[in-house]
């Protein structure tokens, strides 16, 4: 991605921070420190302020990021793991003494999570040794698990938070800065690469005055209502696959064994999760001006159109489509 953007002159700097902030009606003013302790001072018409979860733009402008803390502590390591499950599946298993997932996520490493709310050792863990992951996985995986020392491990709590607003006069929040939810089903940087991607064509019009400054409100608009839908699905996924409450449990290993076979339910938790279920239908960008035809609805992702109007289209540009309608009058 670095060299992609170097061959379109956006050189991406490493190790600045920025240090202070301040916008006004027509700028923004930002105070860079440089590695080796230059200042520089920057002006620009907008910020995107992507500086994660902690973000420092929303905590110097004292804007609220509001919540709640999970109850679950989990563990993670990064490691070589072998076993006789296929190989590029991922697992979870559920017990009474918590939950242990697995899943590949390159040629080598395996990422491995575990629950540990109930274990008194290692529910305050920061990170785990050799032993402790292999323990792990004998306790909780009814599987054998051969595994290496691992390369990276890590106690995590969850924080379910949200900004109020994605947008502050000249500056605009997007990733975890804007949203913090539970990892479970992978959502995080998806949903931040997103808000991204739909901040940044509109962003480009409004620079190049192709489209006036309301544009920018449909970011907010949009975004939020994803991000709250990532929230709620989230933590009700965490707590639903954590739970101990002996109905939940039934219904949920009930809903997994049985409806969870079912086709149009792995579609419609692929869509979720993968996020092209989005829809931005309701809102002020896109009017349906026949609801009641059938067909792909206007404001939502179609996999089948996509893929046809790739081969001309980047997904950041409008596109004129003409579409000849065949009426039979009788
Ligand atoms: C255990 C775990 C598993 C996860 N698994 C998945 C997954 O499978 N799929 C998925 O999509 N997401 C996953 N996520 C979530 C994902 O990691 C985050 O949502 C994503 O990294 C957020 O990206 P971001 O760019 O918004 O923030 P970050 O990745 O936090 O990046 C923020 C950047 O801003 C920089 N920064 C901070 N302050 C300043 C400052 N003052 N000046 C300059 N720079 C600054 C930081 O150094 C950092 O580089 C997981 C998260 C966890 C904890």
């Amino acid at each position: 991605m670095i060299k992609r953007l170097r061959e379109k002159n956006i050189i991406v700097e490493m190790e600045v921070s920025v240090t202070d902030i301040q916008e006004n009606d027509s700028n923004v003013r930002v105070i860079l420190q440089h590695k080796d302790g230059r200042q520089e001072e920057l002006n620009s018409e907008w910020v995107i302020a992507c500086d994660g979860g902690n973000s420092f733009v929303r905590e110097k402008l004292g804007i609220s990021f509001t919540g709640k803390e999970l109850t679950q502590h989990f563990v993670l390591a990064d490691a070589e793991v072998q076993s006789d499950l296929i190989k590029d599946e991922g697992y979870v298993f559920i017990s009474d003494d918590g939950m242990f997932l697995f899943i590949r996520f390159n040629e080598k490493y395996s990422r491995i999570i575990a629950e540990v709310s109930h274990d008194p050792l290692l529910n305050k863990a920061k990170n785990l040794t050799y032993e402790q992951v292999k323990q792990l996985a004998e306790n909780l995986c009814p599987f054998p698990l051969k595994i290496s020392e691992p390369v990276w491990t890590s106690g995590f709590w969850i924080h379910e938070n949200m900004i109020a607003n994605y947008r502050h006069k000249r500056i605009f929040f997007a990733g975890d800065a804007a949203h913090l939810h539970s990892p479970a089903g992978g959502q995080g940087m998806n949903t931040g690469i997103q808000d991204a991607y739909n901040l940044s064509w509109k962003l480009a019009y409004v620079l190049h005055g192709k489209c006036s400054e309301f544009l920018l409100d449909t970011y907010q608009i949009e975004r939020q209502q994803v991000g709250r839908n990532v929230l709620r699905n989230t933590t009700l996924l965490t707590n639903v696959m954590t739970t101990h409450n002996f109905i939940v449990k039934h219904v949920r290993d009930f809903v997994i064994s049985h409806l969870g076979k079912m086709n149009f339910v792995q579609k419609k938790i692929a869509n979720t999760f993968s996020e092209l279920a989005t829809s931005y239908s309701k809102n002020l960008l896109v009017k349906d001006c026949m609801p009641w035809r059938s067909g792909p609805k206007v404001g939502t992702f179609n996999a089948d159109i996509f893929s046809r109007l790739q081969t001309f289209h980047n997904g950041t540009s409008f596109v004129l489509l003409s579409i000849r309608l065949n009426m039979r009058i009788s």
